[in-house]
């Protein structure tokens, strides 16, 4: 008779918990998953792939008046439907929900619906009922944060914008993060007219500086309202629309207020203070290189861990603790050199370290940059730019970071990634040929430093 109900109960059936339990149920371990809401999870449901759809939706405005500016198209009447679009993204997503009900019955799982909490270390309870485990896997995710400012609950977050039943004719987005950054491109391109706030001098924080002033600049060239050193003090509802006063006392007239301000990693009433884990300020979980908890059968991915918060990340960290747990192969995640994308409007993607961070950690950094208007818009005339920025340590030679702003940079950085991943040196990338003609091909032709570091 086993000491315990499963091996693993994991609560969260988001990107990193349905993996870790497929893995977990595959290994042949008596597995069991707790999902409050759908399965998928964030990622699924409220993220990646329904922001992606609309990534997708909005570009067509730029590909129509491309196509009729320079390729010889005639184009009839325009309209965005909003409310046939979000029916036909929540038929994909219900789609989607089905296939991780079936993966997870396919290897075995048990699917529990409701919400869980730890009792003890080796207990959980869901809609009342307790079970025990070997293991406790807290694969929570996050939810939106928002300013406390007075009126904010007038506003929306992420959650709210994939399930709005009309589209807002004029929208205040508040952040200057991932999610603020690819709902004003997305919003845009739809037809609303965005105003963005980002309270610091340039929006995302922690990228490459030349590219996040190029994509501040070419965002304000297609017509985004985007203000630096700006934010929303308070949101007054009208009768038919929001005011909302910003911190130099000016107001902004709108119809919707998006916060994009960050998120939280969703730890509140699940028990795991009283059970002993040890949460950081911001209520993540507290792991080791393993992801185990400072209790020892509870352990922690994701997003509720806020290491780095994105579906691969969280499915390396699953895939990891399959690993330790059931194949015998203690394993640690490795978070160094993750490439990330933001599909802004054009794309920024990212691997590697930025120009700052490299001359930080390496003193001496040979930069290789380019900038110039893809082949496409030659035609169009749109007045667009793209970047891509090598780094290099001119000691070794090994590319440091790759940046690419432009059309499918997501895809482009990708494949470079792999190249970094195995140490590429900058005479490799010489000896490569490229693609032509291509954009990413300039990122195999770029021959002169421009800003050769001379303080050594
Ligand atoms: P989640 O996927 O959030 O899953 C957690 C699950 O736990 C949820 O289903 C939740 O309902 C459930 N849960 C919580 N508490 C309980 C409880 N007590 N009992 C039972 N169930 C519970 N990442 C990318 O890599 N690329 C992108 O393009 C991207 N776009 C994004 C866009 C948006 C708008 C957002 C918000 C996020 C985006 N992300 C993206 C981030 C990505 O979605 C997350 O990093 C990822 O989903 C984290 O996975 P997770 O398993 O940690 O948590
Ligand atoms: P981010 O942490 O990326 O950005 C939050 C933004 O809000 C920052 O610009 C921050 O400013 C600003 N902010 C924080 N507090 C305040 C405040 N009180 N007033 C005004 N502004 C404030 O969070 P997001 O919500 O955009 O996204 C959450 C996470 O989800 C991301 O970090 C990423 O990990 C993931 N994600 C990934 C995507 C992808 O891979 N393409 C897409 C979407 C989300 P400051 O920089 O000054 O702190």
């Amino acid at each position: 008779m086993p000491r315990y109900d499963y091996d693993l109960f994991t609560i969260g059936a988001g990107s990193g918990g349905v993996r870790a339990s497929r893995l977990a149920g595959a290994s042949g371990a008596r597995a069991a998953v707790a999902e409050a809401s759908e399965l998928g999870g964030t990622c699924v449901n409220v993220g990646c792939i329904p922001k992606k759809l609309m990534v997708y939706a909005s570009h067509v405005r730029d590909e129509l008046e491309d196509a009729a500016s320079g390729y010889g198209w005639t184009i009839g009447e325009r309209r965005f439907d909003w409310p046939g679009f979000i029916e036909k993204k929540d038929a994909e997503i219900r789609r989607l929900n089905g296939v991780y009900q079936r993966l997870l019955h396919a290897a075995g799982v048990e699917v529990l619906e409701g919400r869980a909490r730890v009792v003890d270390p080796h207990t959980v309870e869901v809609e009342g009922r307790r079970r025990t485990a070997a293991n406790v896997l807290v694969a929570t995710g996050s939810w939106p944060w928002v300013p406390g400012i007075p009126g904010a609950e007038h506003g929306i977050t992420s959650n709210e914008i994939f399930h709005l039943k009309r589209q807002p004719e004029r929208v205040l987005i508040v952040g200057g993060g991932y999610i603020a950054v690819e709902f004003a491109g997305i919003l845009h391109g739809m037809g609303s007219r965005v105003t963005q706030l980002y309270r610091g001098g340039c929006f995302l924080r922690g990228f490459d500086d030349a590219l996040r002033s190029g994509l501040a600049d070419e965002m304000r060239k297609r017509g985004v309202d985007l203000r630096f050193m700006a934010n929303a003090v308070e949101v007054r509802p009208r009768a038919s629309d929001l005011c909302v006063t910003l911190a130099d006392g000016s107001t902004v007239e709108c119809d919707q207020v998006l916060f994009a301000t960050g998120r939280r990693p969703r730890t509140e009433d699940l028990g795991l203070a009283e059970a002993g884990v040890a949460l950081t300020e911001a209520g993540a979980v507290r792991v080791d290189g393993y992801s185990r908890s400072s209790v020892e059968s509870i352990w922690a991915i994701g997003d509720a861990t806020d290491r780095i918060n994105l579906t691969p990340v969280a499915i390396h960290e699953a895939v990891c603790l399959a690993n330790t747990l059931f194949n015998g192969t203690p394993t640690k995640p490795d978070h160094a050199g993750v490439p990330s994308a933001v599909f802004s409007q054009p794309a920024l993607a990212t691997v590697g370290l930025t120009e700052a961070q490299a001359r930080d950690r390496h003193g001496r950094v040979d930069v290789y940059y380019s900038s110039f208007r893809p082949l496409k818009h030659t035609l169009t005339g749109r007045d667009e730019k793209s970047m891509m920025k090598l780094l290099v340590d001119p000691g070794s030679d090994r590319v440091l970071g790759v940046h690419v702003l432009g059309p499918d940079a997501a895809e482009i950085v990708q494949g470079f990634a792999v190249a970094l991943r195995c140490g590429a040196t900058k005479a490799q990338f010489d000896a490569t040929l490229g693609i032509h003609p291509t954009s990413a091909e300039e990122l195999v032709t770029l021959r002169e430093p421009v800003g050769a570091d001379v303080a050594d």
